[in-house]
C-alpha cells in the first residue's frame, strides 16, 4: 500500500479563516504590559512579566495545525493523540470543538478501528516510529504537528545510531517527546540503542557504573522502563553520545553533560567516545534566562502560569522556588483569596491549597510580583491571572 503523505493544513485561506478563534489566545494586556517594557506599575501592585515567557513558535504553530484541521475536515472524524501541548485551558477549548483522542501508546487497540476516512494529528512532541508507521498502515490522513526543534533532535540521535553510538537522553521517560526521541535512537535498522536518564542521581548512577562501581542486577532494576531493549551497560556504554528533551532545565543538562564527559575521559584517558550536542530549544532557553534574570529582583512572591504537566514550565517553578516564594497555578481559577492559593507542589506533585505570603493581603503596601508563563501557556490565561489578583487587591487594571 501506498503511504499517504502528511497533509498541509497551514495554508493562507485556511490560516485567515482561523485567524478569530486563534485569536482568543492574545491579551491586549499583556501586550499593554510588553510595551511598558514588562513592568506594570498600578497604586499597590507591581508586576515583574518576565522578558521571555509563554508561547513559542512551536506551540503556536501545532494549534493553528489543529484549528486548520477541524476547518479543513470538518464532519469527518478527526483524531489527537494525547495532547497538542500541555496546557489545560488549550485542551479544553479543543475538545469543545469535537476533537476525539487516541492513547499515546503505540500498542493501543485504540488503533485498530481506525480507517482511512479518519484523521489523526500528531502532537507537537511528536510520536514513536512505530506509532507512525502502525498510522500510515492504516492508511488514515496524517497532519503533523511535530516541531521542528524536536526533529532536529531526531536527527542527532539517528545520527548516533549509524555511528554506533548509544544515545543517552537527559530527560523524563514517560514524556511523550522523550518515548518519541527514544524510538529514532533505534535508528533505521533498529540496532540503535539508548538509555533515558531524568536527573543527576541517574547521571552519577551512570557514571559510578560505567566506572566499573556499579551493581549490573541494581543497574538494570534502576532503568528497566528507561533504556532499548537488550541494553547491556557492558557494551552499550563504550561510546555514548548526550541529547536532551528540549525543554529540560538547561544548568542541570549542562551539569550532566560535564559530569559524563568526565566519566569518559577518566574511563578511556580521552574523551574521544563521548559525543555532545545540545538539544534544549531556543524558547525553552530564553524562557529560564529570563526568568533568572527577574529572580535578581527584589520581589514579594513569584507567579508561574502554566500546565502542571508541562516540562518546561515545572522547570520554572523548581527554579523560582529556590529563591523566593513561588506559586505555580494552572489558570484564575486557582486565585480565590488574598490568603490562599491552589497551586501545583512541586513535592507532592499535585495541586494543593498553599498559604500566600502576608504581604500579599497587605493593601497598604505595594506589592512586588514576578510572572512567567511556559511555552504553552496563552496570553488570555496571564491576563485572566493577572485580572483576578488585581480585583482582590483592588486595583484596576489597564484596558480592562
Ligand atoms: S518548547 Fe521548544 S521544542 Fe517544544 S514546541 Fe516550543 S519551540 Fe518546539
Amino acid at each position: 500500500m501506498q503511504v499517504r503523505k502528511p497533509i498541509n493544513v497551514r495554508r493562507r485561506e485556511v490560516l485567515e479563516a482561523i485567524r478569530p478563534q486563534v485569536a482568543r489566545y492574545h491579551s491586549k494586556l499583556v501586550d499593554y504590559i510588553r510595551e511598558q517594557g514588562n513592568i506594570l506599575s498600578l497604586p499597590g501592585l507591581e508586576v515583574h512579566l518576565a522578558s521571555s515567557f509563554g508561547f513559542c513558535d512551536g506551540v503556536r504553530r501545532a494549534i493553528e495545525i489543529a484549528y486548520a484541521t477541524c476547518h479543513m475536515f470538518a464532519g469527518k472524524r478527526i483524531w489527537l493523540i494525547g495532547e497538542i501541548i500541555h496546557n489545560p485551558t488549550v485542551n479544553a477549548r479543543l475538545d469543545a470543538m469535537g476533537l476525539l483522542h487516541l492513547p499515546f501508546l503505540p500498542d493501543a487497540p485504540a488503533y485498530d478501528a481506525l480507517t482511512e476516512d479518519d484523521v489523526v494529528i500528531i502532537p507537537a512532541f511528536g510520536v514513536p516510529v512505530q506509532l507512525r508507521r502502525r498510522l500510515e498502515n492504516k492508511g488514515v490522513q496524517l497532519v503533523d504537528s511535530t516541531c521542528g526543534n524536536v526533529m532536529k533532535v531526531w536527527t542527532r540521535v539517528r545520527s548516533y545510531a549509524k555511528m554506533g553510538v548509544t544515545s543517552v537522553i537527559h530527560g523524563k521517560a514517560r514524556h511523550e517527546e522523550s518515548m518519541a526521541t527514544a524510538s529514532q535512537s533505534l535508528g533505521e535498522d533498529g540496532m540503535g540503542n539508548y538509555i533515558i536518564i531524568f536527573s543527576e542521581k541517574d547521571a552519577t548512577m551512570l557514571s559510578e557504573y560505567m566506572l566499573g562501581r556499579g551493581d549490573k542486577a541494581q543497574f538494570m532494576a534502576h532503568f528497566a522502563q528507561s533504556c532499548s531493549a537488550g541494553f547491556d551497560p557492558d557494551v552499550h556504554l563504550a561510546e555514548i553520545g548526550m541529547a536532551n528533551q528540549t525543554t529540560m532545565l538547561k544548568s542541570e543538562t549542562a551539569r550532566i553533560q560535564q559530569m559524563l564527559r568526565s566519566t569518559v575521559q577518566e574511563r578511556d584517558g580521552s574523551d574521544a567516545r563521548f559525543h555532545v550536542f545540545d538539544t534544549i530549544c531556543g524558547a525553552t532557553q530564553d524562557r529560564q534566562n529570563a526568568l533568572f534574570e527577574l529572580l535578581g529582583r527584589p520581589l514579594d512572591a513569584m507567579f508561574i502560569i502554566g500546565g502542571y504537566n508541562s516540562s518546561n514550565t515545572t522547570h520554572l517553578a523548581h527554579m523560582a522556588a529556590r529563591c523566593l516564594p513561588t506559586f505555580f497555578v494552572r489558570s484564575a481559577e486557582c486565585l480565590t483569596d488574598l490568603h490562599r492559593v491552589r497551586a501545583f507542589d512541586l513535592t507532592a506533585r499535585e495541586e494543593r491549597t498553599q498559604e500566600l505570603p502576608p504581604v500579599v493581603a497587605d493593601l497598604t503596601y505595594t506589592l512586588r510580583i514576578g510572572v512567567t508563563a511556559g511555552a504553552s501557556c496563552p496570553d488570555n490565561v496571564i491576563e485572566e491571572v493577572l485580572q483576578r489578583l488585581a480585583t482582590l487587591r483592588n486595583c484596576s487594571l489597564p484596558l480592562t
